[in-house]
């Protein structure tokens, strides 16, 4: 009796090192994809992503890549939504001009008869400021130098690979039909996200939830991933909580408090929208916010959470409709 009480104990011991190795093996080599997207935008060849410059196309086809390579589907003749934006003078090492950058947009048809028809957004931008310089968003103006973001935001555009990869890879039906977007010009004043929700694909009643990374890379000791919006859909607020149960984070989940980035384009038009990041740092908006200080792992687990937060928003039984927040 006591032999197969140990054999048991053994059998169990065996099964839950293999179960929290198969997850640590998962979460590596999620982290590893994170790191290489996200030192790929970051890299001084991309030069800071700043819109209406060749790096900055250059990162749209890096991202198009990927969106081709794992099955989005296209809304038009291809993955590119231009617009226009104007330049002030002294930024990028640029005189003042209006250039012509992108969105990159994608899909993924829900397998649902009656739910496909409509859509959850998950998006990220792309760009950054590139030489910095005077007139730009850069915490040191004086210093012309090459703002790789790092974290703001090749870390939200990382994640948004990451969770494309495993919606491909993953045999799980989606029934609502969900679109992958990279917003350019978030910078200047969320230039592309305001051009998306004003030049949507679909009709605007059609997009249910939005999900947005922005600077999702930074992940501190404490594991606190920040959401803004989670009160904005029906269950959100106790969805998030649920995900946060395994998911070795510490989710900080506000209801409201929709805020910073391309999300508030969706929020204002009236579409439920929830925000990400991993909190401010002393090399936000500075030629120092690079690679080196990327907490990949932390990428990696945030990248799960988001996934799961995704997959079950897609899923959900119940009607999802906007709810407004102070
Ligand atoms: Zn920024």
């Amino acid at each position: 009796m006591l032999f197969f009480k140990k054999s048991g104990f053994t059998f169990f011991l065996v099964l839950s090192v293999c179960f929290t190795l198969s997850v640590a093996a998962q979460n590596n080599r999620l982290a590893k994809t994170f790191y290489k997207h996200d030192k790929y935008l970051s890299s001084d060849k991309m030069e800071g992503r700043f819109p209406g410059t060749k790096e900055n196309n250059h990162a749209a086809v890096y991202i198009k890549k990927y969106f081709r390579k794992y099955g989005l589907a296209k809304f038009g003749a291809n993955y590119y939504q231009p617009f226009q934006l104007f330049v002030k003078e002294g930024i990028n090492k640029m005189k003042s001009d209006t250039v012509t950058t992108q969105n990159v947009v994608g899909f993924i048809e829900g397998s649902d008869e009656k739910l496909k028809k409509e859509y959850i957004v998950i998006g990220a931008h792309y760009d950054h400021w590139g030489w910095g310089g005077v007139g730009s968003g850069s915490k040191k103006k004086d210093t012309v130098a090459i703002h790789n973001g790092a974290d703001d935001n090749a870390s939200g555009v990382a994640a948004l690979l990451c969770i494309l990869e495993k919606v491909a890879k993953s045999k799980e039906k989606l029934k609502r039909s969900i679109i992958f977007v990279s917003f350019s010009g978030e910078e200047e004043g969320l230039l592309g996200s305001k051009y998306f929700v004003n030049h949507l694909p679909i009709l605007k009643k059609a997009v249910k939830v939005m999900l947005n990374m922005d600077m999702v890379g930074r992940l501190n000791a404490e594991k606190q991933l920040y959401m803004g919006g989670a009160g904005t859909f029906p269950g959100g607020v106790a969805l998030m909580k649920k995900i946060a149960k395994n998911s070795d984070l510490n989710p900080v989940i506000h209801a409201g408090e929709v805020g910073g980035s391309d999300h508030v384009s969706f929020y204002k038009a009236g579409i439920s929208a929830v925000g990400f990041h991993t909190g401010g740092h002393p090399q936000y908006h500075t030629p120092e916010d690079d690679i080196e200080r990327i907490n990949f792992e932390g990428g990696a687990l945030v990248s799960q959470y988001i996934y799961n937060a995704l997959i079950a928003i897609a899923n959900d039984s119940q009607p999802l409709y906007f709810i407004e927040q102070d």
